[in-house]
């Protein structure tokens, strides 16, 4: 039998598919580009748009292989499971239960398996992997969200924090490195809140210790970070372990602290910023990344101004920068001061230009250092604070090799393999 799968949306999505991959093909299933006998759309929903390409992938693919059994999973088919089934999905699940949704497909049984998020308690563990032609790994150790960001629908479709246990963290991290991946990235859909739910309430940096001691030959990356998390004891806990990647991505949102504390976020710009000097205190040269919404209801051109202002004083290496997306449900839907979809596209084409010099600068700062590099073919690959990396010789897939940066050029770095200045 064959399947052919289709992912949107962030890290745990791949994460979870490479995961349902992994238990086909241990019962026998191979994967196809087309003409498979079960097609799985794996869906987003974190904004209107992500909605949008999750239809279109679901059409796309039952089109790509007609006659196939339409498996539909994720955040959209979630919050809406009558309109995964209206567009031809056969099985419908939603963000959990993946083993049982493996069982549905092998079983090829239509279903309806849409559960309510808030039910679930205990963490789904699932065997961690590759994303099929990928060099790094991925382990999810955390899902759900208690945040309830007044953007955002994702506690609405995960349901409450819950936690991989601190052994299974530990023993899911030696797997993956004795199967010899060489970066594994600690992911979940908000790490910061790890642990709350399980005995003794570990916290991430003991997860991440977890990881990093099981498998030390590897290079451990963290998933998208709420800047709470980031306190003197958690960076001088990961610095110390010596093999956490000097790049970290923050949930940054806006950089007003008006419009923040309207998303319902839990710092100010006072506090992100003293979290981007406490990180590169530590992590001296650090990559930092953002994510940023643009045209929040309410936000005035006086605070996208404050908040352009804010990404040149943190210095990020990259941010992504979108649209803010209505989600029917939230309390932002009913927000007054909602944008027009004009103005919110040209605050994001405007972000994208200070965005645009903010990565130059900082792809020329890292000219003259010798960057750690994970080759992803035999040329080029992404260093450990996550510049996209050319050498001008060949490297060996999958290796870790340290490379003396030489020059940018436009979006990535260029270099030599261990040369070093006379
Ligand atoms: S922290 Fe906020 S933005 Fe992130 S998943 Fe939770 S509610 Fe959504």
């Amino acid at each position: 039998m064959k399947y052919a799968v289709y992912t949107l949306g962030c890290k745990v999505n791949q994460y979870e598919t490479q995961a349902l991959e992994t238990m086909l093909r241990a019962r026998g299933f191979e994967r196809a580009d087309r003409d498979a006998d079960v097609a799985i759309v794996n869906t987003c929903a974190v904004t209107a748009e992500s909605g949008r390409k999750s239809r279109q992938a679901i059409r796309r693919l039952r089109g790509l292989n007609p006659g196939a059994l339409t498996a539909v999973c994720g955040c959209f088919s979630q919050l809406e499971p009558e309109e995964a089934a209206a567009l031809g999905a056969d099985i419908v699940f939603g963000s959990g239960d993946k083993r049982a949704l493996a069982d549905a497909i092998v079983k090829a049984l239509p279903a309806r398996n849409v559960d309510d998020p808030f039910r679930r308690r205990v963490f789904e563990p699932l065997p961690a992997g590759a994303v099929s032609g990928r060099t790094r790994a991925m382990l999810k150790i955390q899902d759900g969200c208690d945040n309830f960001c007044t953007y955002c629908v994702i506690p609405y479709t995960r349901g409450r924090v819950r936690s991989l246990p601190l052994e299974d963290c530990a023993a899911q991290g030696a797997g993956l490195a004795a199967e010899g991946f060489r970066e594994i990235v600690v992911t979940g859909i908000e790490i910061a809140s790890y642990g709350k739910d399980l005995p003794g309430k570990p916290q991430l940096a003991d997860a991440v210790e977890a990881v990093s001691r099981a498998a030390p030959e590897a290079r451990i990356r963290l998933g998208s970070l709420e800047p709470t998390a980031v306190t003197e004891e958690f960076c001088r806990r990961l610095a110390a372990l010596g093999n956490v990647c000097p790049h970290f991505h923050l949930s940054l949102q806006s950089g007003c602290d008006d419009t923040l504390r309207r998303m319902n976020r839990k710092y100010d710009t006072a506090a992100f910023l003293a979290v981007c000097e406490r990180l590169r205190r530590h992590f001296p040269g650090c990559g930092l990344t953002a994510d940023l919404i643009c045209g929040f209801p309410g936000e005035t051109e006086e605070d996208f101004e404050t908040t352009l202002g804010f990404l040149q004083t943190c210095g990020f290496f990259f941010v992504h920068a979108f649209p803010y997306s209505v989600r029917p449900g939230t309390k932002a839907a009913d927000m007054p001061g909602q944008l027009s979809r004009a103005e919110k596209e040209d605050r994001v084409r405007r972000a994208g230009e200070v965005i645009g010099q903010l990565r130059r600068d900082y792809l020329e700062s890292c000219v003259g250092r010798t960057l750690s590099v994970l080759f992803e073919n035999d040329h080029a690959g992404h260093s450990g604070n996550y510049c996209p990396v050319r050498i001008g010789g060949t490297a060996r897939r999958g290796a870790v090799e340290d490379v003396y940066i030489t020059a940018a050029d436009g979006d990535g770095l260029l270099g030599e393999l261990t040369k070093r200045p006379e």
